[in-house]
């Protein structure tokens, strides 16, 4: 089994806080599918067949017409083989959602829709610089259910300097009205080099402040548990039978082709990345050659990624796949510092090995960073 991912580098406008690789020069987006459709003829043989997932992110995927996202779905049937039971999700913003153009979607395959709808707040929307208003979120969500895409996952930000306790929950609440099975929800992150950190900086803006994400945390796990949602990765929570198997593919160390400019490739012993600019990506593959930087993956590096993933996740690390894949003296130390943890009360034992407690979920990367390995 593997996976394809789609990098579709555009969006209409930049909101504040991104530090995704997209363009807002959309009059190239002919010739990046073009190269697109090309990089993936000279990719057919870096995953073994059947491909079990696909996704389109970005940027904006919706922003593509349906013919380019057709061509591209078609151009992925031709050089590999897709499993009876694949999923196809595609991130879409809600000011692109028309009924047209889901019902043309569902009609290629993609059958599961990632919504950004970020908040339900218009001032919250405005902060960060957000394209699309309240009511076209709703009018998303309605109309994805009208066109028969059930498998829906909608995207919030929290700890916004703004967003109260009160607004969060009525978000929850909205999500719970309708239905939502999978919801990813991230903290906002100040990242350098975006509009957001900037602003901070000049002191237009209040920086963020991590006790107000913490509590915004706590009552996301709080509600969307009691909404019957598995809190199966750190940002992301699901009904039975919704996690996103692509994401959770990605956790088990499956292998993935990721197409575009700025996508990553894994295939368990190297890791690889396309170059991030459109201009240059869209020339290099005129020229036949994709455009990409390559790292062989040292032991230590993959168990440090082990770590960090497997923290993150609901399940937690499995002391048996610690020894098959790396050995007994990454055993030891792994046990070492679990416990460590154990004793402070931030992780506990399961059946396989140790997972994360309620308390120390927020935490996560922090504590799976002292669990790495250093030569
Ligand atoms: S729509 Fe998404 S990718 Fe585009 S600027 Fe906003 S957060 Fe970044």
């Amino acid at each position: 089994m593997a996976g394809i991912y789609i990098h579709i580098p555009f969006c209409r406008k930049a909101c504040h806080y991104c530090n995704f690789h997209f363009s807002t020069q959309t009059q190239y987006i002919e010739p990046f599918t073009n190269a697109l459709l090309e990089e993936l003829a000279i990719q057919k043989d870096y995953l073994k067949n059947p491909i079990e997932t696909i996704y389109f992110g970005g940027g904006t995927p919706s922003i593509m017409s349906q013919q380019n996202i057709e061509r591209i779905m078609g151009q992925i049937s031709k050089h590999y083989n897709l499993a009876d039971s694949f999923e196809c999700t595609l991130e879409a913003n809600p000011d692109d959602i028309n009924l047209e153009k889901l019902s043309a979607w569902k009609s290629i395959g993609i059958n599961r829709l990632s919504l950004g709808i970020q908040s339900f707040q218009a001032n919250a929307l405005e902060w960060m610089n957000r394209a699309h208003s309240v009511e076209q979120s709703h009018q998303a969500i309605q109309l994805a259910y009208r066109a028969g895409i059930m498998n829906l996952s909608v995207d919030l930000i929290y700890g916004t300097p703004h967003l109260t306790d009160k607004e969060l929950i009525s978000d929850l609440d909205t999500i719970k009205s309708y239905g939502i099975p999978h919801v990813s929800c991230y903290a906002l992150t100040v990242e350098e080099k975006t509009a957001l950190h900037k602003m901070i900086q000049l002191k237009k803006i209040e920086n963020i402040d991590t006790t107000h994400q913490s509590n915004h945390f706590n009552i996301i796990v709080e509600n969307l548990q009691e909404q019957g949602m598995d809190h199966y990765e750190i940002s992301n929570f699901a009904k039975p039978g919704h996690r996103s198997k692509h994401n959770s593919n990605y956790w088990k160390g499956i292998p993935y082709l990721g197409l575009g400019p700025s996508a990553h490739s894994f295939n368990t012993d190297t890791r690889q990345w396309n170059i991030a600019n459109n201009q240059l990506y869209i020339q290099s593959i005129s020229n036949g050659i994709v455009p990409f930087e390559i790292e062989r993956l040292p032991i230590a590096t993959q168990f440090n990624e082990y770590m960090m993933i497997s923290l993150r996740c609901m399940e937690g690390f499995s002391t048996q796949t610690i020894l098959d894949r790396f050995g007994i003296n990454f055993l030891n130390h792994s046990l070492l510092i679990a416990a460590n943890f154990e004793t402070k009360g931030q992780l506990i034992k399961t059946a396989t090995g140790f997972t994360l407690t309620k308390e120390a979920k927020f935490f996560a990367d922090g504590i799976a960073s002292d669990f790495f390995w250093i030569d």
